[in-house]
C-alpha cells in the first residue's frame, strides 16, 4: 500500500518518486513510505505510448495528502479534483486507483 516519498528537512520539499538529494537546496532527503491518498490536479490521455502498453493511457498528476505531486497512470477516465489512491508498483511506476 502507498508509495515512497522523500522529504527535505531544510526546505520542506516533498518528492515522489523519492530522491536522496533535494533538488532545491542539495540537502539529504529522508525517504519513507506514505499514504498514496490524494487529489487529481490535472490529467491527460496519451495516445502514443511506449512499447508494451495498450493505447490510450490515462495519466494524472496527483497532489498527495502527504505533500508533493506524483505522475501516475490509471485504467479509467480521470477527472480533476477526483479523490484517488496512488500505488507504487514493483517496476517503480505508479498507478492510480479509485477511492470510494
Ligand atoms: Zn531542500
Amino acid at each position: 500500500m502507498g508509495l515512497n516519498i522523500s522529504v527535505c528537512d531544510e526546505c520542506g520539499e516533498v518528492l515522489a518518486p523519492p530522491r536522496f538529494k533535494c533538488p532545491e537546496c542539495r540537502n539529504e532527503m529522508k525517504v519513507f513510505e506514505a499514504s498514496g491518498m490524494g487529489i487529481v490536479v490535472t490529467h491527460t490521455t496519451v495516445h502514443v505510448v511506449p512499447e508494451g502498453f495498450d493505447p490510450p493511457i490515462m495519466v494524472g498528476l496527483v497532489k498527495l495528502d502527504a505533500g508533493g505531486q506524483v505522475l501516475a497512470r490509471a485504467d479509467f477516465e480521470l477527472e480533476t479534483g477526483m479523490r484517488v489512491n496512488v500505488e507504487e508498483l514493483e517496476d517503480g511506476t505508479h498507478r492510480i486507483d479509485l477511492v470510494e
